[in-house]
């Protein structure tokens, strides 16, 4: 999650070009150091974490997401940005969604991804499950706030959608700013770029998802974010997010040392007894009145074991049968 589009706090550099996410970064900035400053960071509900089957919770009445707008016109410009962190694309605010207990309007959407040599960068997890890379859009209630610097610490401020992005096909949707990635190589560089139908970043489904309330994922971590995480992941070719991971400076032009953009994704925090509500019934699971985890090896076991007890009922009867109809033969045979 990415706050420099919305918030007037500079997110803070590590010195000797260390990069924000270096754990090893000894100053102020590194990740381990983000509470210091920033003491919303330390606190509760924080973002990511690890989407575990034991917190799932079953809620059958989650309306699918509702994109509006999303389908933007070639002729239009959107506004590609490194701030350093994460490549960014500026949305406009008339493209928003439904489905949540307020309208939410975009404003941008960023990513966050693995290293060249490690596809594992996603900031959500599933069952400890890293994905190559992360794509967030970020959305700000808009019946409520002005803009999205007012709504960003406000506890029903946004509301992101995230998408998991694993390895796999080819997906022409990223090429759509993928191809002008050369031009924002450094920190602080911006392009303009034709607006495309940004419905085809989505997975095909958006009606099953993760629900729960967390925070921005960077300082000033604001718990502020109904966070929906998309169950499908949409993949990307090697090619595709070997561009994503390698072509990136989170160091400015200006510098000598230049410093590679990856690995930018928070470490996991923890669950602090949240639910996290699930639109979907798990293949991995049954539910029992949407609380209690089933595996669904047990409900499999069960099914067979109805199918192989029907099985023995019809060979008794068909045995008692065969058996009669014998002996009436011999016993006619007989007389
Ligand atoms: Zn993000």
């Amino acid at each position: 999650f990415i706050t420099t589009a919305y918030t007037s706090h500079p997110i803070p550099q590590c010195r000797a070009s260390l990069s924000l996410y270096t754990a090893l970064c000894t100053g102020p900035d590194g990740v381990h150091y983000w509470h210091k400053q920033y003491p919303y960071c330390g606190g509760v509900f924080q973002s990511p974490i690890d989407l575990q089957t034991q917190l799932l919770k079953y809620d059958p009445t989650m309306a699918p997401i509702g994109v509006w707008n999303y389908n933007l016109s070639g002729q239009e410009q959107l506004t590609l940005g490194n701030n350093g962190h994460a490549v960014k694309l500026s949305l406009p605010a008339r493209m928003y969604i439904s489905g949540l207990p307020h309208r939410y309007s975009a404003a941008q959407l960023h990513f966050h991804w693995g290293s060249p040599t490690l596809a594992a960068g996603s900031e959500h997890t599933v069952n400890g499950k890293r994905f190559a890379a992360e794509m967030h859009i970020v959305h700000f209630n808009s019946d409520k706030y002005a803009n999205i610097s007012v709504a960003a610490d406000k506890s029903d401020g946004l509301a992101v959608l995230a998408v998991l992005i694993e390895v796999g096909e080819f997906n022409p949707a990223f090429d759509h700013f993928l191809k002008f990635i050369n031009g924002v190589k450094y920190k602080d560089q911006r392009v303009q770029i034709p607006a495309f139908n940004v419905r085809s970043l989505l997975p095909a489904r958006l009606d099953e998802y993760y629900r729960y309330d967390g925070s921005l994922t960077t300082p000033p971590c604001y718990p502020s974010v109904l966070w929906t995480v998309f169950r499908s992941p949409v993949t990307m070719s090697h090619r595709q997010f070997s561009m994503l991971s390698t072509a990136l400076y989170s160091s400015s032009a200006q510098e000598s040392a230049s410093m590679p953009l990856n690995g930018n994704y928070r470490t996991l925090q923890k669950p602090d007894q949240r639910t996290i509500l699930v639109s979907f019934l798990d293949g991995e699971l049954g539910f029992q009145n949407g609380r209690l985890p089933v595996p669904a090896s047990f409900l499999k076991y069960c099914w067979l074991l109805i199918i192989f007890a029907s099985i023995k009922i019809y060979c008794i009867i068909l045995m008692t049968h065969t058996h009669t109809h014998t002996h009436t033969h011999t016993h006619t045979h007989t007389v």
